[in-house]
């Protein structure tokens, strides 16, 4: 790791004091302060006014109890949180995860990264995360309606259009989000739609939102290729996981003349040279919610690995889009020495920090998650205007509107690296980006 300096090694000690066990979480705070060094050496006004110290302490922690009845009659309780972490820049917005390893530590992470994340993409939006340890797998949608419901029955008080805006995460996706918004109306009696992004295209949903994460990583690492005089023309490319941001992230390289030829869940992975068949894929993962080997039990050609490293197979470009810390040191050497160029993060935070020094030093391109996987939370953004508005907009109107933020997030994240000596280094521009306009407007509001 690098040396912080003087002061930030002070705010990382307190940061470690004040939250024990929260490794995630400490490691999401040291990644944003290894970046910030020349920003507070030329603005002493940021440690003057003690603003990474704030920024490193949620505004609110909300922790409850989520009781629910399965379908065999049984009582079963679950933890809910909510991280409301930073609303300098507007409304807490933020996904919520249904996952058996959600703990305080995992909300924190993800609402902290979301904070910087929100900047980047420049619109009126501030930082948080929730979610429950959950786990959706192998329920029924009544048992997982009765738990929604039951969640909301606490979150609805936390939350609203103009305080608070969740969405969905791992998890969390449009079946969850209908039976939370109907939660929400039921109990508030408004249809109140800006108060959850993520919903059905019939009932105030956006064209593009289900994609956005995954197109909007490929777009960024489209600018990426770009200012090299190159494209996703021919490029052999591997995505892990299998779930929303994955599955988009695929359709769109596909679109853009690159072969996915690898992807993965948390059992194993599928390798299938000649493309994965998006239309399977689908049919696999999001209508049966089946595991990713029935996609190689149904294919021809294609090949399943139980168990193992899906950065094991060669390819071009890699995209992480599964889970925080799923590609380490190790990974990211075989993918080094397989000839690699870009690793782009889909998924937060999924390179440990011994794979991204390892990336830096092999001179790989490397995004880091909060630019390359902002494209969900503008669409969010872009959801909440049409809300707003009472307006609807087309697939490719939004589309655009997408692309253009990616590209946009990746300049501004070229100019920060430039600026402060970091040449090319879009995991600092990132950081740095995101910091300043969070840490200008927390100045100008005052101590809050
Ligand atoms: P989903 O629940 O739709 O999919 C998650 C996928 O990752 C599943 O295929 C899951 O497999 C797989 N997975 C989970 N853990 C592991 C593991 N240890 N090894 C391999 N695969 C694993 O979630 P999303 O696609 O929505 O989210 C994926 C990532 O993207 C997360 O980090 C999330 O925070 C981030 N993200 C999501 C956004 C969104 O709009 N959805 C926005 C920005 C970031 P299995 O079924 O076996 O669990």
């Amino acid at each position: 790791m690098p040396i912080l300096d003087e002061k930030l090694g002070d705010i990382y000690d307190e940061v470690l004091r004040r939250n024990p066990g929260e490794d995630e979480f400490h490691q999401a705070v040291r990644e944003v302060l290894d970046s910030l060094g020349p920003v507070v050496a030329k603005h002493p006004e940021y440690t003057d006014a003690a603003v990474i110290r704030r920024l490193c302490e949620p505004e609110r922690q909300i922790i409850f109890r989520v009781p629910w009845v399965d379908d065999s009659g049984a009582v079963r309780i679950n933890r809910g949180f909510r991280v409301e972490f930073n609303s300098a820049l507007g409304p807490y917005k933020g996904g919520l995860r249904f996952h058996p390893t959600v703990y305080l530590g995992i909300v924190k992470f993800l609402g902290f990264e979301q904070i910087f994340k929100n900047s980047l993409t420049g619109m009126p939006i501030g930082g948080g995360k929730g979610g429950s340890d959950f786990d959706p797998k192998g329920r029924s949608d009544g048992e997982v309606m009765r738990f929604c419901q039951a969640f909301m029955t606490e979150l609805y008080r936390h939350i609203g259009e103009h305080t608070d805006v969740p969405a969905g995460d791992i998890g969390v996706g449009g079946r969850e989000i209908g039976y939370l918004f109907g939660q929400y109306k039921r109990i508030t009696n408004r249809y109140e739609s800006g108060v959850l992004t993520g919903k059905g295209l019939t009932w105030g949903g956006s064209q593009v939102r289900t994609e956005a994460t995954g197109y909007g990583t490929v777009f960024f690492v489209e600018e990426m290729l770009k200012v090299r005089g190159d494209s996703f023309d021919g490029k052999k490319v591997v995505v892990s996981g299998s779930g929303n941001v994955a599955i988009y992230a695929a359709e769109k390289v596909r679109q853009l003349g690159g072969t996915v030829i690898a992807c993965s869940d948390s059992n194993g992975y599928v390798v299938d040279e000649h493309g994965i068949d998006l239309d399977l894929l689908k049919e696999v993962k999001e209508k049966r919610r089946a595991r990713i080997s029935t996609y190689a039990e149904t294919r021809s050609g294609a090949r399943y690995v139980e168990g193992g490293s899906v950065w094991d197979v060669p390819c071009d470009i890699a995209l992480p889009c599964a889970t925080q810390n799923e590609l380490n040191g190790r990974d990211a050497a075989v993918l080094i020495d397989n000839g690699c160029a870009i690793v782009a993060e889909g998924a937060n935070m999924p390179c440990t920090p011994d794979a991204v020094r390892l990336f830096a030093e092999a001179g790989v391109l490397f995004a880091p998650g909060k630019a390359a996987n902002a494209g969900g939370v503008a669409t969010s953004a872009l959801e909440m205007q049409q809300n707003a508005s009472r307006d609807s907009w087309s697939f490719d109107h939004t589309e655009r509107r997408l692309a253009d933020i990616m590209h946009g997030i990746h300049d501004r994240c070229l100019e920060a690296a430039d600026r402060y000596g970091k040449p090319g280094n879009y995991l600092a521009g990132a950081n740095i980006a995101g910091f300043i306009q969070v840490a200008d407007a927390m100045l100008a509001l005052g101590v809050i």
